[in-house]
């Protein structure tokens, strides 16, 4: 590698990891610089589902994002798995989405995307999966799959070190240097500096205090979510009910999410009420899971944006910066699409999506819906 890289990435989660990987398949030199682990915070603490998608006939570009991310995940996850022996749990194993009355333009979108779907009534669900007590109408999506995170970041991770990407764990960028409208270094907290051509900002719901410098206050926040895992005979395809969800694993656990607890600020930790209330819901929902016994717990912090879409793009007023931050719940079902959008951008490519409704500096909408909420 060169004296410094052609892009330094903050932040080393699936957004990060991703676009490191694709950045440097391109041929252009990159350092990833994580403050903790890399992979270790909300990439790490999802639950790895994975929507269909259709990036052709996608409505809006955050569903083309969620497409590319749908069609790519299992060329990804080949090419990992060759690349570095490490499975990463990608399964298409279908879901059930319950609807509720506010959802009912759904449909509609998945229609038009050509979306496979097809809407069970209650016994055709039952007879499929061992329910109990649900609400909404039951959609079947055979077209829905499921990643197992900590396995695809441990794959991202071996990728990149195979691409020749620099990766800096337990490397905390703490400020910028400036000179007019360029970065000219990453401080570090050690009052060490890092040069680099350009500089990626990835990095999740602490991203807001690396861009207030940078004039930009986007309101990228923390959003607690937590997770239990339930060991015991399950159901097999991911339901989905509200904001809540069961995705079973292939070896008898299964992962029920998740709180959204914006309140909680910085602060990551489980409950004992928000996991009863997952594991109440859990057994409430799914007959089966009625003696299942809690595995483990744990919580992430979601990086929150004011309407749910992710930043992507360059940092306006900047000539050198780029962001690919707030992701909120669909961070690991985005991540394709965004790295890619991200080097397309970077290497002078016209974008695979429009990036216009990812600009930092855009008016949020907050009626915007997506079509999955997980
Ligand atoms: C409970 C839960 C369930 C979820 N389920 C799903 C799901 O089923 N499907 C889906 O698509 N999405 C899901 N998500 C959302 C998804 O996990 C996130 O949107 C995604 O992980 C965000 O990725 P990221 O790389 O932006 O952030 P992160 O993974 O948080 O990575 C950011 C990284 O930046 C580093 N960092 C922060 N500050 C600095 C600094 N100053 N210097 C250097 N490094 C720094 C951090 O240490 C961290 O490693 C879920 C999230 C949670 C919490």
């Amino acid at each position: 590698m060169a004296k410094h890289p052609d892009v330094a990435i903050i932040g080393g989660g699936i957004i990060g990891l991703t676009s490191a990987f694709f950045l440097a398949k391109e041929g252009l030199s990159v350092a990833v610089y994580d403050r903790s682990d890399l992979g270790r915070e909300a990439s790490w603490a999802g639950a790895g589902i994975v929507p269909p998608g259709n990036p052709e006939r996608a409505a809006t570009p955050a569903d083309k994002l969620r497409g590319i991310g749908s069609r790519r995940f299992p060329e990804l996850s080949a090419e990992l798995r060759e690349l570095t022996s490490i499975d990463n749990g990608y399964r298409l194993c279908g879901g059930i989405d319950f609807l509720e009355p506010e959802d009912r333009d759904v449909p509609t979108v998945w229609r038009t995307e050509g979306i496979a779907f097809e809407r069970l009534s209650l016994a055709d669900a039952q007879r499929l999966e061992p329910l109990g007590e649900v609400g909404g109408e039951p959609y079947l999506l055979p077209g829905c799959a499921q990643v197992r995170n900590p396995r695809h970041l441990r794959a991202l991770i071996a990728a990149c070190e195979r691409v020749g990407v620099q990766l800096h764990p337990n490397t905390s960028v703490e400020a910028w240097d400036f000179d007019a409208n360029r970065i000219t270094s990453a401080q570090l907290a050690t009052g060490a500096r890092v040069t680099a051509e350009r500089f990626l900002l990835a990095a999740g719901a602490w991203s807001e205090s690396l861009l207030r410098p940078l004039g930009h206050s986007p309101h990228v926040r923390p959003v607690l979510g937590q997770i239990a895992l339930l060991k015991g005979p399950s159901c097999s395809r991911v339901l989905m009910l509200g904001k809540r969800y069961l995705v079973p694993r292939a070896d008898g656990l299964t992962l029920i999410g998740s709180t959204e607890e914006p309140e909680a600020g910085f602060e990551k930790r489980t409950t004992a009420v928000g996991i009863e209330g997952l594991v109440a819901f859990a057994r409430r929902t799914v007959l089966a899971l009625a003696g299942a016994t809690l595995e483990t717990s744990w919580a992430g912090l979601r990086p929150g944006s004011p309407d749910g879409l992710p930043f992507i793009g360059s940092v306006p007023g900047w000539d050198n910066a780029f962001v690919a931050c707030g992701h909120f719940r669909a961070g690991v079902q985005l991540s394709i699409g965004t790295a890619q959008a991200i080097t397309d951008l970077l290497t002078g490519k016209p974008t695979c999506v429009d990036l216009a409704t990812f600009a930092l500096d855009r008016t949020p909408d907050t009626a915007a819906k997506s079509a999955f909420r997980s």
